[in-house]
């Protein structure tokens, strides 16, 4: 496989008719999405819009991976898709202006019925041996969606296979500092896609061994005061100076241990400066 002209060369392709005109784009992420659907073909052409002879007038991505590993291109890669909506990472917003997005085929959770059988995001109905032949489900909780546990279809192999294939792709080709899930850049707050059956962490890694993740990362403090402590905890004393840090002060991550951050202090009189901030209070800042 190879890019030419910000398209898969042997890839079937048509453009979509939901793409920024005359906008160019610089991809340094991946989105990675589940199409909500059953149905590969069908997801295609609702995401080419008119292109693809459906009333779809909001949404595309750059590709669409079946479950047999076959993929469509519906856009290049250098120009505006529609797949991330209102989005955020650090301090970095609006995906579509700075990512590539792949769309898996996937039908996404399904709630029980309360019967031994399962309902899709669409309403319909499904019974535990459709989804057991349709590839299998993982069993998992989502605050996102309630307050059940949910049935997440699985990717198939060959389609894994193939959407490691592209990003690995993409990795060379683009300067791709991270891959994404559409949930965690989604603002407002619903977005479940890819999902826990999608293996996240496998595609994560395609930056990590390319040796694109520089650290320590650099963050900004997004609170209006930041205690600055001695110890992962609220129970540890404050270092003073500068005992906290005002909003916009940089800081780099040095290391993190689940909500606590072990930082340093990059500007301002306090530089060099060492302590524990909780991470929910710093921004990524992508540059
Ligand atoms: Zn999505």
């Amino acid at each position: 496989m190879q890019i030419k002209n910000h398209r898969i060369e042997q890839y079937w392709y048509r453009q979509s008719s939901n793409v920024t005109p005359a906008t160019t784009i610089v991809p340094r992420f991946v989105v990675l999405h589940y199409t909500t659907g059953w149905d590969g073909a069908a997801s295609r052409d609702w995401l080419l819009g008119a292109a693809g002879g459906s009333s779809n007038q909001g949404s595309s991505a750059h590709l669409v991976i079946d479950r047999d590993g076959g993929a469509w291109q519906i856009c290049p890669f250098n120009r505006r898709a529609w797949h991330a909506g209102p989005s955020r990472l650090g301090s970095l917003r609006d995906l579509n202006s700075h990512a590539i997005g792949i769309e898996l085929v996937n039908p996404g959770w399904l709630k029980p019925d309360g019967l031994g059988g399962w309902i899709d995001g669409h309403g319909h109905h499904r019974s535990d041996q459709q989804l057991i032949d349709f590839g299998g489900y993982l069993l998992a909780p989502h605050s996102r969606v309630g307050a059940d546990v949910y049935a997440w279809p699985r990717f198939a192999d060959a389609q894994i296979r193939s959407a490691r294939a592209i990003c690995e792709l993409l990795v060379h080709k683009y300067a791709i500092q991270a891959f994404v899930t559409h949930e965690q850049i989604d603002t407002r707050g619903w977005k479940t896609d890819p999902g826990p059956a999608f293996p996240m962490a496998a595609f994560s890694e395609l930056v990590e061994d390319f040796g694109r993740v520089h650290r320590p990362l650099r963050h900004a403090v997004n609170a209006t005061r930041l205690n600055l402590r001695g110890g992962p905890g609220l129970g540890f004393e404050r270092v003073d100076p500068p005992g906290q840090l005002g909003r916009g002060t940089l800081v780099d991550l040095q290391h993190q241990d689940q909500d606590w951050a072990y930082i340093e202090v990059a500007d301002g009189d306090h530089a060099g400066v060492l302590g524990w901030v909780h991470a929910s209070y710093l921004d990524r800042i992508w540059n």
